[in-house]
């Protein structure tokens, strides 16, 4: 069994500093197993003990995995001096266990967005070795023919000489405007640069302006998942992911 102290258990979940648990503690405001327990060092196992908190319960938990319908307007990052971060979106009692998010989409970019504090499972799926699919759709300004269908596929050199590796692109609706033809699109890329979709539709002499991803290897963006909202993974998620 797992030993831990009762005051680090409760700073743990996020119940507030040790010093003002510790008062918490001391006035009576914790009970274990039905009793209040006064001695904030008490050592408990925190799988096992049934801690409540002002009467709420507190359940010990070491990771974390949610997925995340990224809006536009806000940044992949943990911290940022400027722009609201995707961690900004989650509560409280998610972010004291220090999640971040596997890889990136950009601050324009909606759709799925993995966060944990796994970092082996981040790392695995972030490896370029792993060639992880990530399958995304787009409205692009430009009439995208077969010849980009056929360029995608072989692979395009980007603004900085790189060389991507063959994608999937397939072609849905088209809308004249204005300003010419908009194509609706759905791309799949086995690697992820910075910028990458972006950057191939430049490589061809396209725009991507709407852009967001919708699966990432086995992981699918649940549908009903609002904008700016998000669920912790299901255990059938997480087994495929692992
Ligand atoms: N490709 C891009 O250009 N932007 C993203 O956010 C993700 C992939």
């Amino acid at each position: 069994a797992k030993r831990m102290r009762l005051d680090k258990l409760l700073a743990n979940m996020g119940f507030g500093t040790r010093s003002e648990i510790r008062r918490a503690v001391k006035l009576g405001r914790v009970t274990v197993d039905g009793a209040v327990v006064k001695d904030f060092g008490l050592q408990l196992d925190p799988e096992a003990a049934a801690v409540r908190f002002d009467d709420e319960e507190v359940i010990y938990r070491e990771t974390i995995y949610v997925m995340l319908h990224k809006p536009q307007g806000v940044v992949s990052a943990t911290e940022d001096t400027r722009d609201r971060t995707v961690i900004d979106l989650l509560d409280p009692e998610d972010r004291v266990l220090q999640p971040f998010p596997v890889g990136r989409l950009d601050k324009d970019t909606e759709g799925l967005l993995l966060l944990t504090n796994d970092g082996k499972l981040a790392h695995d799926l972030l490896s370029p070795k792993k060639h992880v699919p990530k399958l995304y759709e787009a409205i692009v300004h430009g009439d995208v023919d077969a010849r980009d269908q056929e360029a995608f596929a072989v692979g395009v050199t980007l603004d900085d000489g790189y060389e991507t590796m063959p994608a999937e692109l397939v072609i849905g609706e088209k809308e004249t405007k204005e300003d010419g033809v908009y194509s609706r699109i759905t791309l799949t890329i086995h690697e992820g640069k910075f910028h990458q979709v972006k950057r191939m539709f430049e490589a061809v002499g396209k725009k991507v302006v709407y852009l967001r991803r919708n699966a990432m290897g086995p992981l699918q963006l649940d549908p009903e998942l609002p904008l700016g909202s998000y669920r912790p993974l299901t255990e059938e998620e997480l087994l495929q992911l692992q």
